[in-house]
């Protein structure tokens, strides 16, 4: 996607799409055919207290990666890097950024654990996130999350198809029919960008490196066309 490449500078994939509450830096990174029509995005992590998709990530790239063909393979290692660096499941706000997305969004407090912040998009990821997901448009989006040791399968049919697909490939049981909580980022991307997108709810314990070589196996399986 020449608009994507071409305003990162260095040539090399590599993207930064927004900063954090304190300003570090969202990093999205290509791989595979660079400008190809098909566009695949992988997040490992939008909850920072929930890492090892990462390692999925971390898995993805290199020379696999570089082979993919017929996709524009795109990772972000994570939406939410405050998060990450202290441990969090919010942001700096303590923000839920699963719970702050347009789409359905509504007040949650703070307290339950999934605070949906003052309103709206009130957070810098959330935005970047879906400033990012509007130029990109990928055809697949996979989230990671933990610790529910699911493959959430969306309701509607077009996401279902490619869950389904990815609960068999990777082996991650399938939890039929999911619907999207009010904010997130799936159910923006189902319903204001007509997009595909689903959960992967990883084990809530560190990933074998066999079953992390088996998720990024799945993840190359179904971004490739065909
Ligand atoms: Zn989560």
């Amino acid at each position: 996607m020449a608009a994507i490449a071409g305003s990162g500078g260095s040539g090399d994939g590599r993207q930064v799409i927004g900063h954090s509450v304190d300003d570090r830096a969202l990093v999205a990174r290509s791989w595979g055919d660079a400008g190809s029509q098909r566009r695949v995005l992988v997040v490992g992590s939008i909850h920072g207290d929930e890492t090892e998709g990462r390692r999925i990530v971390a898995r993805l790239t290199g020379r696999r990666a570089e082979r993919l063909d017929g996709v524009e393979l795109w990772t972000l290692e994570t939406a939410n890097p405050d998060g990450v660096a202290a441990g969090t499941r919010g942001n700096a706000h303590g923000v839920d950024l699963n719970r702050n997305f347009p789409r359905g969004w509504r007040a949650i407090p703070r307290d339950s654990g999934y605070y949906s912040g003052p309103g709206p998009a009130s957070e810098p990821e959330t935005r970047a996130l879906r400033r990012f997901l509007r130029r990109l448009r990928p055809e697949i989006t996979i989230y990671y999350h933990q610790p529910w040791g699911r493959t959430l399968i969306p309701c509607d049919r077009r996401g279902r198809r490619v869950a389904l697909r990815y609960a068999r490939l990777s082996g991650l049981a399938a939890r039929d029919c999911f619907p999207s909580p009010p904010g997130s980022a799936t159910g923006w991307q189902g319903h204001r960008a007509k997009q595909r997108a689903f959960v992967v709810e990883l084990p809530g314990r560190a990933l074998r490196d066999r079953e992390v070589r088996r998720h990024a196996a799945a993840v190359a399986e179904i971004a490739e066309p065909g």
